[in-house]
């Protein structure tokens, strides 16, 4: 846990400088929301109508995963056979988009996976931990219901997927888009291999508008990430682009 804490006091300190390197840029762009400052996550809520529900949901993500009743969860039924089409940073985060072709199937229901992104460090917490990286991989279905999949990632050695997303990120500016050639092979390898060890629990998107209904899956283990790495992330933005846990308002969570 040391390495965590000690990583996060470096974020802190860095957020703090940040902040106020931004409120000396002025706020020209209201509607825009962010991570710091006037568009920071206590304000979306607030910045435009359509993003209500980031102030006012009950049912909102990320959580801190506590307490989980035991629920019998069968295997994730994912059938991924296509890659990735490119890597986009827009602004908010490094995002992957995929070639349809990869489905989720949840209670009956397919949902097609779009894209996955990242958080530096995680959004979703596991029993107050918070972890370097976490993946989100965004699956949508016929008639726009949304499924998650975190993926978290801990300190560790050099993940060699990953290395191939980082060496994209020096030159993927802000609104630049890059081919990026991952196999499905590649893509699955970025997720752990026992399918139905994870948390499953209703929530939001973590990013305005913060429309809820989301069924969220959350990974119990750990892949790995090399320091580096998220180095690498996190200095892409250099700011942390991870939402506060949200409160869990007595939710049902299950494993
Ligand atoms: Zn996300």
């Amino acid at each position: 846990m040391d390495k965590k804490i000690k990583y996060l006091s470096t974020v802190v300190a860095f957020v703090g400088a940040i902040s106020i390197a931004n409120a000396n840029e002025g706020n020209h762009n209201t509607k825009h929301w962010g991570y710091l400052g006037d568009s920071s996550p206590a304000h979306w809520g607030e910045i435009d109508s359509k993003f209500k529900m980031c102030g006012e949901g009950k049912q909102q993500s990320p959580i801190d995963i506590v307490s989980a009743k035991d629920a019998n969860l069968t295997p994730l039924k994912l059938d991924y056979k296509v890659g990735s089409k490119s890597i986009i940073n827009n602004g908010h985060s490094i995002q992957v988009n995929i070639k349809d072709g990869n489905s989720l199937t949840l209670d009956g229901k397919v949902y097609k996976l779009k894209q996955f992104h990242f958080h530096v460090p995680s959004e979703n917490n596991i029993h107050g931990d918070k972890f370097p990286l976490e993946a989100h991989f965004v699956h949508v279905s016929d008639d726009g219901k949304i499924a998650v999949i975190g993926v978290m990632f801990e300190e560790g050695k050099e993940n060699p997927i990953l290395k191939r997303i980082c060496n994209h990120l020096s030159h993927l500016d802000k609104g630049t888009k890059e081919r990026c050639g991952l196999s499905a092979e590649d893509i699955k390898s970025i997720m752990p291999k026992d399918g139905d060890n994870y948390y499953r629990f209703k929530g939001s998107l973590t990013t305005p508008p913060c429309s809820e209904g989301v069924d969220w899956i959350v990974y119990k283990k750990p892949l790995n990430v090399s320091k580096e790495q998220v180095n690498a992330f996190f200095n892409t933005f250099s700011f942390p682009n991870n939402r506060p846990v949200q409160p869990a308002n007595g939710r049902a969570i299950e494993e």
